[in-house]
């Protein structure tokens, strides 16, 4: 089977680590910043950086619509950190214009591990990965509060989740794109392999 083509959102963020990450895991990786661009890959990956930014460049883009008919369609999307905050149905202690795409039933917290210079790494149990917990990078993070019925529960961390799947979206607090171990990329091929 040819490579799938998996799309970063490339409004804001860390897209370079992530085209890296997917290329690594045998995808066909090519920043998105149009819906034209949209319309041509298999999935898409939303990246780390400032969630109420992105939410501002996808309007000023004309990607929010297109963006949130894809999800709505059942494209894969794997959203990290600020990507997980997009992909969230509720968002708490966001700005008051800012919009998320939604995707995954779920309540998400934003900057709740606390500020910059609260950023940490931990190892993490992710269920489905094999082969060793995966190092989680945390910064700025946001937590899940909670999930509803259709979402599962991939990783906690001290108490607080911080990894979910919902069908074909998939969503981290962390940024597996900085660490160098693909295989949260991988598993996010798989899934949309799975798919096509
Ligand atoms: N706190 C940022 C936000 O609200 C997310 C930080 C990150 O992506 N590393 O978007």
């Amino acid at each position: 089977m040819t490579n799938p083509v998996v799309g970063v959102l490339a409004l804001q963020g860390d897209v370079r680590e992530h085209l890296i990450a997917l290329a690594a895991a045998d995808a066909v990786a090519r920043p998105v910043r149009r819906p034209e661009e949209l319309a041509e890959v298999d999935a898409l990956v939303i990246p780390g950086g400032e969630s109420t930014t992105m939410s501002k460049l996808a309007v000023l883009f004309g990607m929010l619509e297109p963006l949130r008919e894809r999800v709505k369609a059942g494209m894969p999307v794997y959203g990290t950190c600020a990507g997980m905050i997009m992909l969230a149905d509720k968002l708490l202690d966001g700005r008051d214009d800012q919009e998320t795409l939604g995707g995954i039933d779920m309540i998400v917290r934003r900057n709740a591990f606390g500020r910059q210079n609260e950023s940490f790494e931990a190892k993490i149990d992710f269920a489905g990965i094999e082969g060793g917990p995966v190092e989680g990078v945390f910064i700025r993070a946001p937590w899940v509060e909670s999930v509803g019925a259709a979402a599962e529960v991939l990783a906690t961390y001290d108490g607080h989740t911080v990894a979910v799947r919902q069908g074909n979206v998939l969503a981290t607090s962390f940024h597996p794109e900085l660490t160098g171990d693909d295989r949260v990329h991988a598993y996010f091929v798989d899934m949309v392999r799975a798919g096509l």
